[in-house]
């Protein structure tokens, strides 16, 4: 699948700012792909497909992951904005066929991150996080370290994430701390 033909499946499921947004993951996930030897393609596809579900009902959300999907039922416990990568990787596979582990990993992982981490995943990741229309506090920094090394660029993705939810008193879901270890200890 081409970059055009998935955005063109992913529009219609999308409000036009959301699809936006996506549109500008998917161009910041090239140029992120580019620099850090990436295959292109695949970060494509999971770039455009990254927030397919966001705009299921809670209820639909919580239907799937209840399902024998084989989706983590410990998301249920937190937060059901972290919902729609693991279910939009989980629909994707379904409906489009698509069944490269990579593309639906970085699908599945580009909210929380996780240990270990592939190239594909990092790159979504960051993408989502430092496209020119995001505006949140610190994403200046985080995008000038994107641009200087991958690795940088998470970890403070993910400082930022877990000191803006600890700020607001949220829970945080264990495998963003799994994420923010790997990254601290890493060579940046
Ligand atoms: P979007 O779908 O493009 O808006 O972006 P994301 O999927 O990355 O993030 C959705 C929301 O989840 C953001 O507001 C994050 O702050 C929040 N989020 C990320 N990690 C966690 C976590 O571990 N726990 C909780 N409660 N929220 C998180
Ligand atoms: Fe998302
Ligand atoms: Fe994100
Ligand atoms: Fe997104």
């Amino acid at each position: 699948m081409e970059r055009s033909e998935a955005l063109a499946k992913v529009k219609p499921h999308l409000k036009q700012e959301r699809y936006e947004h996506t549109v500008r993951v998917v161009d910041t996930a090239v140029k992120l792909s580019e620099l850090n030897g990436a295959e292109k393609e695949k970060v494509e596809i999971a770039a455009a497909f990254h927030d397919y579900a966001k705009y299921r009902d809670k209820e639909e959300l919580e239907r799937w992951i209840l399902k024998e999907t084989g989706l983590s039922k410990d998301l249920l416990q937190y937060h059901h904005e972290l919902w729609h990568g693991p279910v939009g990787a989980y629909i994707v596979k379904l409906e489009y066929n698509i069944t490269d582990k990579e593309i639906l990993n970085a699908i599945t992982f580009h909210t929380t991150g996780r240990k270990n981490m592939s190239l594909t995943e990092k790159i979504v990741f960051l993408a989502d996080y430092i496209e020119p229309g995001r505006k949140f506090p610190g994403v200046e920094e985080v995008r000038d370290a994107a641009w200087k090394s991958l690795n940088l660029g998470c970890y403070m993705a993910l400082k930022n994430t877990i000191q803006f939810l600890m700020s607001k008193k949220q829970p945080i879901y264990p495998d963003t701390f799994h994420a923010y270890n790997d990254f601290v200890t890493m060579e940046k």
